[in-house]
């Protein structure tokens, strides 16, 4: 295996060049496609010789970005508060629609209505600087190899070119914004593999009813965690557990909120790895936890510190039963691709600075730390474009 995605280098020279590869087609990704559109870029295969060109490219097999995978009881009136896509409003919608069904196709209706003509389904395997006398002349790009056959996937895109080797990019600058949902976060307990009941992420989370009459212990203090919460102790018994106390946040002031988000950006700028901003602002006792309460579900234990075959060990020392433990644990920046360039620092983060890599300045990452939400992604797509413009 080469760090290149099981490709061997020889077969990787870039043979598209292209002056932005935006990786994601997410609110962050599309975000910066709208800003690019109108600072005057144009999708790769609309570009003439002399315009400033960009493509994006997005793993997913259509439009959405992770909203086509959320479980189906995340609709629109118990989202966290979505933030429109830059030049276009939600429509008005029923509010007890699930999100996966509500948001994909307004992302399909805002790739249309602004020709951002994304790239799918590819998925960007690394990115690399280029080498002088490899990629051709120039040591001034950075490759982006894709698992994509260099054929063209649709004949109205680019059509010159019938090489069948991976289809590479290079690019003079990378926005990245691969969002979190490919990486659920799923720690380690002792005993994790001697359990006879089913484990399983909230990435994998589909309804309540899959467990009723199961006892189910769920792990994490999130928004999510609270949720499933929620809904699940309405069909069956549940155990909720965290490793710290949970704070509730009673006072969801604009300015508590700015705080948080600049406490994650100097965390994101010192290259440790980036927490949410919602794991900061605390909790907030949204309409979900206030009926938790109220049916006296919501009830916080300590984490377990073993997993057995039949539940979970307690720190004081009682086996709690459990035939499904559901882990709400978070995600994780979805950045392995960016490996090559070699920016994980010893914390395991990756310092960026108003959305752009301190260690390689021609790498924006968007949607990551401080612009973890949708709201952040629309600003951070602008301000990485601002950025670009003003360095060409
Ligand atoms: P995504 O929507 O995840 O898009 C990333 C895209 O990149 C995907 O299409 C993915 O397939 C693609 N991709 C990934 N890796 C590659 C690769 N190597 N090559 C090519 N493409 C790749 N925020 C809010 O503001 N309000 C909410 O209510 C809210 N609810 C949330 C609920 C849940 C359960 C979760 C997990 C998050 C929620 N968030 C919410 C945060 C949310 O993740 C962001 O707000 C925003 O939607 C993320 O947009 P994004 O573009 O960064 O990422």
């Amino acid at each position: 295996m080469t760090d290149h995605g099981g490709v061997t280098p020889a077969r990787e020279t870039p043979d598209r060049r292209v002056d932005v590869v935006v990786i994601g087609a997410g609110q962050a990704g599309l975000s910066a496609g709208y800003h690019l559109r109108r600072r005057g870029f144009d999708p790769i295969n609309r570009a003439g010789e002399r315009a400033r060109s960009f493509v994006i490219l997005d793993a997913e097999d259509g439009p959405g970005g992770a909203w086509r995978h959320r479980w189906e009881s995340l609709t629109m009136s118990t989202v966290n508060g979505i933030f429109e896509l830059p030049g276009q409003a939600v429509p008005n919608v029923d509010r007890t629609a699930p999100s996966r069904d509500v948001l994909p196709p307004y992302f399909a209706d805002y790739e249309d209505r602004f020709q951002l003509h994304v790239r799918r389904p590819v998925r960007v395997r690394s990115v690399r600087r280029s080498a002088p006398g490899r990629d051709g002349p120039g040591p001034d790009r950075l490759v982006v190899v894709t698992d994509r056959d260099g054929a063209p996937h649709r004949p109205d895109l680019v059509t010159d070119l019938d090489d069948p080797s991976p289809e590479t990019w290079a690019a003079r600058y990378v926005i990245n914004a691969t969002g979190t949902w490919t990486r659920p976060f799923w720690p380690y307990y002792p005993g994790h593999e001697t359990f006879r009941g089913r484990q399983l992420h909230v990435h994998d989370y589909v309804a309540a009813d899959e467990f009723a009459g199961q006892r189910v212990v769920i792990v994490g203090a999130g928004i999510s965690a609270t949720q499933l919460l929620e809904e699940i102790s309405r069909v069956t018994d549940t155990l909720w557990v965290t490793r710290r106390e949970v704070e509730w946040e009673t006072d969801p002031a604009p300015e508590n909120f700015s705080a948080a988000i600049d406490k994650v950006a100097e965390r994101t700028a010192r290259g440790l790895p980036p927490q949410s901003v919602i794991s900061v602002t605390g909790n907030y006792r949204a309409p979900w936890i206030e009926r938790a309460d109220e049916r006296g579900v919501l009830v916080r234990h300590p984490m377990f510190t073993r997993i057995e075959p039949d539940g979970v060990r307690m720190p004081d020392g009682r086996l709690e039963p459990a035939d499904v433990i559901l882990w709400a644990t978070g995600f994780r920046p979805a950045v392995a691709h960016l490996a090559p360039l070699g920016l994980r620092t010893p914390e395991g983060g990756i310092r960026v600075s108003d959305g752009r890599a301190l260690d390689e300045p021609r790498l924006f990452l968007i949607g990551y730390g401080p612009s973890q939400s949708t709201v952040g992604a629309n600003r951070a797509g602008r301000d990485a474009v601002r950025a670009i413009v003003a360095d060409l």
